[in-house]
C-alpha cells in the first residue's frame, strides 16, 4: 500500500468528551499551550486576487466586515479594522513565538513592494522598533527587546519577537504551474505543492525549525492563541502529521505541517506520477483539525469581474452547446458564420469548448478501441428512451437544456412512481391494517403488495423489510433498536473512513451511549477500503460492522461479499448502507449475507420520505423496540404488549402508505429496465467520462475508476484554481447540476487532504450528451480561473 502513513483512527469516547475538538479561544488558558517557538511561519501573501474578504462574526448582531470594498485592493493589503491583512498573519505568527517568517509575497514587482513594505512594518511594530527595517535588517539583523501592546505605527507589540527574521519569496507562477504539472496537482486542501515545498526548505534552513505554520493572509481573526492551540494539538497527538483550524466548512487555514510530512512530499509526487495522469492516489495524511468557533471568512464571496461578464453575456448552456457544436459539424462555412453571427461573445466561447471538448473525446474513444464506442452508443440510446420516462427531465423546457447528473443525491422520479403514488391519495386512500371497511383494506393489501414488491426486488422474504424515512433512519434504528442491545463498553464497532455521516454518526453516538469503541478502517492508494486494515480489526471480534455498498464519494464497489462473508466469520452483525448500492447493482441480500440493508426510495427513482431497511431474520430476534406506539404492536394488555410478528413490529403508527405505492413502482421500472442494463449503463457512461477527464488539465480524479468496480456511475473530482463550491456554481449556470461539497463524508475529505469534490452521479436516463455537457462545464471552470 503506497502511503505515508495511514493509522487506523481509533477513538475511545470514555477518554474522549464531547466536543473536544472545538477549541474556544475565549476559554483558553494560554498558561498550558505550548509555543510555536519551533515552527517556521510561512505566510501566503502572494495572492493578490482583487476579491473582497468578507468576515462575518457568529454573533448575528454584528456586521459582517468587508475588506477592500474597492474590490481593487490585492488581498494582504486588503484593510481590515484600518490595517492590511499581511499584518495581522505576521503578528499572530510572532504573537505564537515564531522567530522566522518567510513571506510568499507577490510576483508582481510593484506590488511585491507595497506587500513587503506593510509586513515590515508589522515586523517592526510587533518588535518595538517603531519604523520598518532595512531589507538587510530583515534577513538578519536583530531588533530591540519588544514588550506587549500597541506602537505608535498602530501594531502590537510582541514579547519574544524581538530577535524575529524575515525573509520574503517571490511567487513564481512558472516555478508552481511546473511544479503542479510534475506532480500531477498534488495538493492538500488546495495548498499545492510549490508551496509545500517553500514550507520544507524554510524548515531545512532554519536551525531549531521541526514544523512550519502556514498562514494565508484572509485570515485577520487569527490569533496567537489559535496557532498556540494548533501547536498543542500537535503535543497532543504525536502521530499526526498536519493540524490545521476549520473556520467555517469550505475554508481550512492555518496550518500546522510537520518535518515529516513536509520530508515526504518527494515521494508522494513520485507516487502520484506513477499513476496514469490525471488520476492520483487517494492518500491518507493523518490530520487533526481544531475548530475555532468565532468567525466566519468568506473570501472569494464575490465574483471576479471577468467571471460575471462572461456569464452576463451567456445565452446558452452546456447541453445546448454540445448540440450545437455537433449540428455545426456537418454545416458548410458560410452556414457556420451564419450561426456565430448570432452568438454572444460568452456563447461562442462557450460553443468553443464544446466542439474542443468533442474532438478530444473522439479522439479519445477511438484510441480505447470499438468496445468503448460501441457501448456508450448504447448506453446513450437507452438513457435517452428512458429519459422519456421522467417527467420532470422530459418537460419542455428542460430537455434540451439541462443535463442532470445528481442522481446520487436524489434521483429524479420515474412517472410510473409518481402516477403510483398519485392514484393512491386520489382513489385509494385510508388507513391500513385498522379498518374492517373496503377501502381501508384495499389500502391494506395494496401496502402489502408494496412491500412484498421491495421485499422481492432485494430477494428477501415477507415482512422482512421495515419502512423508514431513508436510510439515515434505518442506520439509527438498527443502533438503537440492535445496539443498544447488543454492543456494552469495550465493544467494538467498525466502519470506514469513506462513510457517508448516516453510516457514521449513528455507529458514534451508539459507541458514546454504550461506552464502546469505533474503528475506522482506512482506504488503499486506490481508494477501496484496506481490507489489510480490516482484518486486523475483524481479529478484534467487533460487534458490528457497517460498510456501504457503494461509496458516495468515490463511487466504488468494494467486495462486499467477501468482506461480510468474514466479519460474519468474525462473529460481528453487518450493516450495508445501500442508498448508492441499491440503485446500481443487483443485489439479493441472501447471497449477500449481511444482516441490515438499509436503502431510500429517492434515490431509487422513488419518493422522498420513504426508505427501507431489511433485516436478517436472526438479527431481528435480537432487536428491542426502542420506541412503540400503534401499528408495530398485535396485542396490548396494562402491563404487556406483544410486537407484530416480523421486522414490521418495528414500523410505529401509520406507515407512508402513498410513498409506499411510489417506491414499489420505482422498484418495478427499476426491475423492468434490468439491473444488468442499468449496470452496463453506468460503467459505459462512467468509462466515457473518465476517458473525457483525461483531457481536462488540472482536474484530478479521486479513486481508481479504471476496473469494474469503478463503474457505478459516481466518480468525484477536484479542479485546480476553483473553490468546490464555485464547481459546482459554474456548472450549474450552465445548466449542468452536479454536487460540490464535502458530501456529507467530512472525515474522508480530511483524508483525502481537500475541503470538497465535484461529483458527478450518473442515472438511468443520461445520456452521452449529459456527460458531454459536464466536460464542457469542468473546462469552462478552468477556463474561467486557470
Ligand atoms: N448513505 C449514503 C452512501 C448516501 O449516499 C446517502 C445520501 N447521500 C445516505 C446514506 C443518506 O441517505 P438519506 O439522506 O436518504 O437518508
Amino acid at each position: 500500500m503506497a502511503t505515508l502513513k495511514n493509522p487506523v483512527i481509533f477513538e475511545t469516547f470514555e477518554e474522549n468528551p464531547r466536543d473536544a475538538s472545538v477549541f474556544n479561544t475565549a476559554d483558553a488558558d494560554e498558561g498550558k499551550l505550548a509555543t510555536c517557538e519551533d515552527a517556521v511561519a510561512v505566510i501566503l501573501a502572494h495572492d493578490i486576487s482583487a476579491t473582497p474578504l468578507q468576515v462575518a462574526f457568529e454573533d448575528p448582531a454584528e456586521k459582517p466586515v468587508v475588506c477592500g470594498e474597492d474590490g481593487k485592493t490585492p488581498r494582504p493589503l486588503q484593510e481590515y479594522e484600518g490595517r492590511p491583512a499581511v499584518a495581522y498573519a505576521v503578528e499572530a505568527a510572532l504573537g505564537a513565538g515564531v522567530s522566522e517568517v518567510v513571506l510568499v509575497a507577490p510576483e508582481d514587482e510593484a506590488v511585491r513592494a507595497q506587500v513587503v513594505a506593510a509586513a515590515e512594518a508589522a515586523l517592526a511594530a510587533a518588535r518595538g522598533t517603531g519604523g520598518a527595517p532595512s531589507p538587510a535588517e530583515i534577513a538578519g539583523a536583530k531588533g530591540e527587546a519588544g514588550g506587549c501592546g500597541p506602537d505608535a505605527t498602530g501594531g502590537r507589540r510582541t514579547a519574544g519577537a524581538a530577535g524575529a527574521r524575515m525573509t520574503a519569496v517571490p511567487y513564481d507562477s512558472a516555478a508552481a504551474e511546473a511544479a503542479r504539472v510534475a506532480s500531477r496537482s498534488f495538493e492538500l486542501y488546495s495548498v499545492p505543492e510549490y508551496l509545500l515545498e517553500i514550507a520544507r526548505d524554510a524548515v531545512a534552513a532554519t536551525p531549531g525549525a521541526k514544523h512550519a505554520l502556514l498562514l494565508s493572509c484572509d485570515q485577520v481573526r487569527i490569533t496567537p492563541t489559535h496557532l498556540r492551540a494548533l501547536r498543542s494539538c500537535l503535543d497532543a497527538h504525536p502521530e499526526v502529521q498536519v493540524v490545521t483550524s476549520w473556520i467555517t466548512w469550505l475554508r481550512r487555514t492555518p496550518f500546522l505541517l510537520t518535518g515529516a510530512f513536509l520530508e515526504d512530499l518527494a515521494a508522494r509526487s513520485e507516487r502520484a506520477r506513477a499513476l496514469p495522469y490525471p488520476l492520483r492516489p487517494v492518500e491518507h495524511v493523518e490530520m487533526r483539525d481544531v475548530v475555532f468557533g468565532e468567525e466566519k471568512i468568506a473570501a472569494n464571496a464575490t465574483v471576479p469581474p471577468a467571471v460575471a461578464e462572461f456569464f452576463d453575456g451567456l445565452r446558452m448552456t452546456a447541453p445546448q452547446a454540445v448540440r450545437l457544436a455537433r449540428n455545426l459539424r456537418k454545416a458548410d462555412p458560410a452556414e457556420r458564420d451564419a450561426k456565430l453571427a448570432t452568438l454572444s461573445a460568452s456563447d461562442r466561447e462557450l460553443l468553443s469548448i464544446a466542439e474542443e471538448t468533442l474532438s478530444d473525446l473522439g479522439a479519445r474513444v477511438a484510441g480505447e478501441g470499438a468496445d468503448l464506442g460501441r457501448e456508450v452508443a448504447w448506453a446513450s440510446a437507452w438513457g435517452a428512451r428512458n429519459k422519456l420516462d421522467f417527467p420532470l427531465l422530459n418537460d419542455r423546457k428542460r430537455r434540451d437544456s439541462f443535463a442532470y447528473l445528481d442522481s446520487a443525491a436524489t434521483a429524479q422520479r420515474a412517472g410510473t412512481a409518481l402516477e403510483a403514488q398519485r392514484e393512491f391519495d386520489a382513489q385509494a386512500n385510508a388507513n391500513v391494517y385498522r379498518g374492517g371497511y373496503d377501502l381501508s383494506m384495499q389500502a391494506t393489501f395494496a401496502l402489502n403488495d408494496a412491500r412484498a414488491a421491495v421485499e422481492g426486488f432485494i430477494g428477501a422474504k415477507r415482512r422482512e423489510v421495515v419502512y423508514t424515512a431513508n436510510t439515515t433512519d434505518g442506520a439509527n434504528l438498527v443502533a438503537r433498536c440492535w445496539g443498544n442491545a447488543n454492543v456494552g463498553p469495550g465493544d467494538l464497532v467498525v466502519t470506514t473512513i469513506a462513510e457517508h455521516h448516516s453510516n457514521l454518526l449513528p455507529w458514534l453516538l451508539l459507541a458514546r451511549r454504550r461506552g464502546a469503541r469505533l474503528a475506522y478502517v482506512p482506504l488503499d492508494a486506490r481508494g477501496f477500503y484496506d481490507l489489510d486494515s480490516y482484518r486486523g480489526l475483524l481479529a478484534q471480534g467487533p460487534k458490528l460492522v457497517a460498510l456501504a455498498q457503494v461509496g458516495n464519494v468515490l463511487g466504488l464497489e468494494n467486495p462486499l461479499g467477501d468482506m461480510v462473508a468474514e466479519a460474519k466469520a468474525a462473529g460481528a452483525r453487518v450493516f450495508v448502507d445501500a442508498a448508492q448500492g441499491m440503485p446500481h447493482v443487483k443485489t439479493d441480500v441472501y447471497a449477500l449475507g449481511c444482516d441490515f440493508y438499509a436503502f431510500s426510495g429517492h434515490k431509487l427513482y422513488g419518493p422522498m420520505g420513504i426508505g427501507g431497511v431489511w433485516v436478517h431474520p436472526e438479527a431481528l430476534a435480537e432487536m428491542e423496540p426502542d420506541e412503540l406506539g400503534g401499528g408495530a404492536v398485535s396485542h396490548v394488555a396494562y402491563n404487556s404488549f406483544y410486537l407484530r410478528l416480523g421486522a414490521i413490529g418495528f414500523e410505529n403508527g401509520t406507515p407512508p402508505v402513498s410513498q409506499a405505492m411510489g417506491l414499489a413502482a420505482a422498484v418495478e421500472y427499476l426491475g423492468a429496465l434490468g439491473m444488468d442494463n442499468v449496470a452496463r449503463h453506468s460503467r459505459a457512461l462512467t468509462r466515457y467520462l473518465m476517458a473525457g477527464l483525461r483531457d481536462v488539465d488540472g482536474v484530478t480524479v479521486w479513486g481508481d475508476h479504471s476496473c469494474e468496480a469503478g463503474g457505478s456511475g459516481l466518480v468525484s473530482a477536484s479542479v485546480a484554481g476553483t473553490a468546490t463550491g464555485e464547481v459546482g456554481a459554474t456548472m450549474g449556470k450552465v445548466g449542468v447540476a452536479v454536487r460540490s461539497g464535502g458530501h456529507c463524508a467530512m472525515p474522508l475529505a480530511a483524508s483525502l487532504g481537500v475541503i470538497g469534490t465535484t461529483r458527478v452521479s450518473i442515472g438511468v436516463y443520461n445520456t452521452a450528451e449529459d456527460i458531454e455537457a459536464a466536460l464542457v462545464g469542468l473546462r469552462l471552470c478552468r477556463k474561467l480561473r486557470p
